[in-house]
């Protein structure tokens, strides 16, 4: 993709602090980082989003997240890590390449990822139940 920031930094036109890279995948620090060690993980080729990528690359990926998560807890010695990936701009996305935030936390840092929670009768949940049964 012609415009897209991940795919220069994947092709070496802009640079980057990767931390790891195989054939498939480069995991690159945030250039402006929720926290001390926030990690996002690309993969090489160009989807946009989790509507784009397909379900064999995605497991590899998320694979890979253990991996890079235990890599990252014990070598920041963290306890806690939120794993973050937004699709579309109402999500927040801001890059239109598939990527996975993990985001190491500490305490009294300043990262939310937090929702007003609905309040939502039985019957409500059965009706989105019913709607969005895969069975
Ligand atoms: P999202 O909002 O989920 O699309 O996340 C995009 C992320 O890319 C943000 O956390 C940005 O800080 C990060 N970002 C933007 N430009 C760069 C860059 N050149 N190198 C590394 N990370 C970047
Ligand atoms: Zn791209």
């Amino acid at each position: 993709m012609d415009n897209c920031i991940f795919c220069k930094i994947i092709n070496g036109e802009i640079p980057s602090a990767t931390i790891y890279e195989n054939d498939e995948f480069k995991v690159i620090l945030d250039r402006f980082p929720g926290n001390i060690g926030h990690a996002l993980i690309l993969p090489k080729k160009h989807y946009a989003n989790i509507f784009e990528i397909d379900e064999e690359t995605a497991g590899r990926l998320f694979k890979l997240a253990v991996k890079v998560a235990k890599h990252i807890k014990e070598t920041l010695n963290i306890e806690a890590l939120n794993i973050v990936q937004n699709n579309g701009e109402l999500a927040g996305q801001t890059v239109n390449h598939f990527h996975l935030h993990l985001i190491p936390r500490y305490t009294d840092d300043k990262v939310s990822v937090k929702w007003e929670q609905l309040e939502l009768t039985d019957e409500q949940i059965a009706e989105v139940q019913k709607k969005l049964n895969m069975q």
